[in-house]
């Protein structure tokens, strides 16, 4: 099957049948100065619907609105820990019901396939809403002793809610990304100003829709599609007190940098490039099959990706033809296409960028074991997934982020040796170790700086596990118990009993 009209389900044509606007304030509106930009489907590059594009001045209007719905006495900030975990726990519901409406929105803005998507990103958003309704109760402080000689005190702690909180996401998982911000923050009581991609704003404007629908009071969630200038009026805005960003580790430096005027909260999940080691002692075709998963799921679109590939000299040959098999044998195609088992990468821009890399390391001598410098398609941004050998630790392909289908790989001889050129990056994201010795797996990983380690798999994940950066990754936890804690503020009050 592929795509046309008549593929779409009827809720999907609707929704692309006028122009999206912007949330702010429990209203769909224009952007103040009427602007608007064009989202393309990355596998035909049409123009599938225009979006308003939002400014500074409609920043100043959701950071209003967003103020106005957090203080009290606003219908929010009325709202029990129970009245929160139930509205948690019916968006969960609400989006399991449309989860083939925002897998199909997801395959055409995105270019994912869409069965990866309501599998993996759809079911994975609805399944955080409801982890996170079971915390919304369980923000628990504790009571610790103090010890006044001749006095009396009870001392506690609370958790409380920051405020105002800017989620600013990347395109790669839109609406997991979009999720990822909004329901620990509400979670905790807080109200926020998402800011999706430019190039993948569509799920994230249905799911505004859904929060509507599910009776999540005017003000709370806000959704400002736009550039860059937007985020950046975000942070810059003295009226949100945090900011929660994961994209690029040179935006997020800017952040960084433009949040510390007024001393705003940061968190930061940035890029990575993660080393992916095999031993010789290990399940080789279990090894081969998860070098592949790591490397090209999601078309290598993946922060975690697992993008440097060291395999041990003496199963380096065998490992490499493995990952150079399976990858020539992947078929690229748009996300509705019957068969095809990867789609386009995002944009033109990330497209260019991509071909760009695989070009340079052939031109500094490197050799392709599998993939192609040339596009995979005439039409859209389709990139073969490839496999680069004869590199060496100074090539941009080796150092760089690339975010696309591309591994390299490179054979070692010790323990040691691997361990150093697999740190010797500025990220910190992920890292993979592959070895039936139990000893070398936990040894190898406890030395890999970074805050995530696989240990014969890859890409294994769920809601209940943190997430993050080490190094230039990134700053704190996503996910898990440590999910809340960048969402509040910890107050300890202390009584003396006279
Ligand atoms: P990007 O940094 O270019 O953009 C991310 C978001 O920031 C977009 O919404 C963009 O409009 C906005 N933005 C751009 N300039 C800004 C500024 N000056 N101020 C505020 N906001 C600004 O990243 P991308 O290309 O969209 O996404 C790819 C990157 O995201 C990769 O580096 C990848 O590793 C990273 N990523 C990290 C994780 C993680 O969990 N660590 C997850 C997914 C993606």
């Amino acid at each position: 099957m592929s795509l046309d009209s008549s593929t779409l389900l009827p809720a999907v044509r609707a929704f692309l049948s006028s122009p999206k606007q912007l949330l702010i304030d429990g209203e769909w509106v224009d952007a103040k100065d009427g602007k608007t930009f064009a989202t393309v489907n990355p596998s035909t590059e049409e123009v599938l619907v225009q979006v308003a594009q939002a400014s500074a001045v409609d920043v100043d209007r959701a950071v209003a609105a967003a103020r106005n719905a957090f203080e009290a006495p606003s219908p929010w900030s009325q709202f029990t820990p129970r009245d929160r975990s139930h509205l948690l726990w019916r968006i969960g519901d609400l989006i399991e019901a449309h989860a083939d409406e925002f897998a199909q929105l997801e395959a055409l803005d995105n270019g994912k396939r869409v069965e990866a998507a309501r599998d993996g990103d759809v079911a994975t958003a609805a399944e955080l809403f409801r982890y996170f309704a079971g915390w919304a109760t369980k923000m628990e402080g504790t009571t610790i002793p103090m010890s006044v000689p001749g006095r009396s005190f009870h001392a506690y702690t609370r958790r409380e809610a920051i405020g105002v909180v800017a989620g600013i996401v990347p395109w790669n998982f839109p609406l997991l990304m979009a999720c990822f911000k909004i329901v620990p923050a509400i979670t905790a009581g807080n109200t926020v100003i998402l800011k999706p991609a430019e190039q993948t704003p569509l799920t994230a404007l249905r799911l505004g829709e859904l929060l509507l629908e599910a009776g999540l009071p005017a003000g709370v969630v806000n959704i400002l599609p736009g550039y860059g200038d937007a985020g950046a009026a975000l942070v810059d805005h003295p009226g949100v007190d945090k900011v929660a960003f994961t994209g690029s580790t040179e935006v997020g430096k800017k952040i960084a940098a433009a949040a510390s005027v007024n001393l705003k909260k940061v968190s930061l999940e940035l890029g990575g490039k993660a080393p992916n080691i095999i031993f010789a002692d290990a399940d080789l075709d279990a090894a081969i099959a998860g070098a592949v998963l790591g490397g090209y799921f999601n078309e290598g679109q993946c922060c975690v990706n697992g993008s440097r590939l060291y395999v041990q000299r003496a199963v380096f040959d065998q490992v490499v033809d493995g990952v150079a098999a399976a990858a020539r044998a992947i078929t690229v195609g748009d996300g509705f296409e019957a068969g095809a088992h990867m789609g386009p990468l995002v944009s033109q821009e990330q497209f260019d960028k991509v071909l760009g890399y695989i070009r340079g390391a052939v031109a500094d001598g490197a050799v392709l074991s599998a993939g192609s410098a040339d596009p995979a398609r005439d039409r859209g941004f389709f990139v073969s997934p490839t496999l680069i050998t004869g590199v060496t630790e100074q090539m941009a392909v080796q150092t760089d982020e690339i975010f696309g289908p591309v591994v390299t790989a490179i054979p070692f001889d010790t323990e040691d040796e691997v361990v150093a050129a697999a740190n010797n990056t500025v990220y910190g994201l992920a890292a993979g170790v592959w070895s039936n010795n139990i000893g070398t797996a936990h040894r190898v990983g406890a030395r890999l700086r970074a805050g995530t380690v696989w240990l014969n798999t890859w890409h294994a994940d769920d809601v209940t596990l943190p997430r993050g950066g080490f190094k230039q990754s990134g700053w704190g936890r996503e996910l898990g118990s440590f999910g809340l804690d960048d969402y509040t503020e910890l107050k300890t009050v202390i009584a003396e009993l006279r």
